[in-house]
């Protein structure tokens, strides 16, 4: 209470807005995920990796847009190009030459990718891949995860009936769990097409799924018929090809997003060619801006010269670093904090063992993540309210210090309550 209250006290103006704001948008933003108490922090400007609120505070972004801010606030030549695409005009209703540009890098760099399509979004990504997957098996059913998240009609709860979702018909199995995906895909075996994971739970807790896990559902969709889907929209930043060129192992369809189009709204889906022609015939997909010429000139910048093999894996390695770091010093103070994730993404939880699935945090753990978000923003630094962190490139070792210096602060002045 102490903590929101003097969050609360302190941003006056993100509190007026939030007023203002719930008058013309129920929730009083367009993003549920903004959405929490007493109100979101609102923001005026970024430059590289740090944040300014229109209350005046400055901030070391680590947050990273939820993912998509890989290349920070101002990164020169993805401004640069934005810049020059401006100069020959917007909305061209035409095809260019950078849609056959970032289609080829992408192909280039993913294992499952033959063909590639793009739209505005990762959800969007997301459904497309869904369509082709029913109209390419004839099928219906679709195996997703428990504390699944592939988009907003595409959350799926920890425990209960799916909420809100498509007219699609989804049957739910347990993360990380052979037995109960075994036993979903035997119950639905001819029905079945196509069983959608995220190589890493991102929404989720960045919860890792296990390589056996992720092989085993290769072998239940080879065994099936059904389509292996990964939603590689936050895990594509693992590697140059993403987490299933790390693993070795190759989806008929990957969805994409976030960072991509260099900043700009992307989404994108792609995979077997035998599967991506259907496109020619019988799937009909258009959409006004998913050609956009900002997404594509940008996306070739940030794919083509910006985010190379190497730099994913340096990028990789300093999460990696990091997320050791954070829970040696969680470790050291005795309290049960820990970090969990894969590379550059990182998410904080309030209990021991660290999870590998999702779980119903409890009361004491919701109070504890909030405490978390607030004494991070007290120590300047912005993360997501989940407790997400995600590096973007221009976090630099300074940066990460001051992130392990909050978070050795967090452990040892909150021990009594932790
Ligand atoms: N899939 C995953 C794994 C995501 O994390 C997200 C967004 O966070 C999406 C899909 C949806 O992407 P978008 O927000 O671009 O629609």
């Amino acid at each position: 209470a102490e903590a929101r209250a003097r969050y609360a006290g302190r941003r006056p103006q993100s509190a007026a807005l939030r007023e203002k704001a719930m008058e013309v948008m129920p929730g009083g933003n367009t993003r549920t995920l903004l959405s929490y108490a007493p109100f979101p922090t609102a923001m005026a400007r970024g430059e590289d990796c740090r944040l300014w609120d229109i209350d005046g505070h400055s901030y070391l972004d680590l947050c990273g847009e939820y993912t998509a801010g890989l290349f920070g606030h101002s990164q020169p030549r993805i401004h640069e190009v934005l810049h020059a695409t401006l100069q020959r005009g917007i909305n061209l209703a035409a095809v260019g030459e950078n849609e056959e540009k970032l289609a080829r890098l992408l192909c280039g760099r993913f294992p499952s990718l033959d063909k590639v399509r793009f739209t505005n979004s990762g959800t969007e990504g997301n459904l497309m891949a869904l369509t082709v997957a029913r109209v390419f098996t004839g099928r219906d059913t679709v195996m997703v995860f428990r504390g699944g998240y592939h988009g907003g009609v595409l959350t799926f709860p920890l425990s209960g009936s799916n909420p809100a979702t498509l007219p699609l018909s989804f049957t739910l199995a347990d993360y990380n769990d052979i037995e109960s995906a075994t036993a979903v895909a035997n119950a639905h075996a001819g029905s079945l097409a196509a069983i959608l994971v995220e190589p890493m739970q991102g929404s989720g807790g960045c919860i890792p799924a296990s390589p056996e896990f992720l092989a085993a559902l290769r072998s239940l969709a080879d065994k099936t018929g059904a389509l292996l889907i990964f939603d590689e929209v936050m895990t594509s930043r693992m590697s140059a090809g993403g987490m299933q060129a790390r693993l070795g192992i190759t989806p008929d369809l990957t969805t994409l997003g976030k960072y991509i189009g260099g900043g700009m709204s992307f989404g994108g889906f792609g995979g077997r060619a035998d599967i991506m022609e259907l496109f020619e015939s019988r799937v009909p997909h258009a959409g006004t801006f998913n050609n956009n010429v900002l997404t594509m000139a940008a996306g070739c910048v940030a794919m083509g010269e910006i985010f190379t093999a190497e730099v994913a894996e340096l990028l990789f390695q300093r999460g990696e670093d990091l997320r050791a770091q954070v829970n040696d010093v969680a470790r050291a103070a005795k309290v049960p904090v820990c970090f969990t994730g894969i590379g550059s993404l990182l998410n904080v939880h309030f209990r021991l063992p660290a999870p590998d699935r999702g779980y119903a945090s409890t009361a004491d753990e919701e109070a504890l993540r909030e405490l978390f978000f607030f004494d991070m923003l007290e120590a300047g630094i912005y993360l997501a309210r989940r407790g997400m962190v995600a590096l973007s490139l221009p976090v630099g070792p300074a940066e990460l210090d001051h992130f392990v210096k909050a978070v050795t602060e967090f452990c040892e002045s909150r021990a009594p309550l932790l």
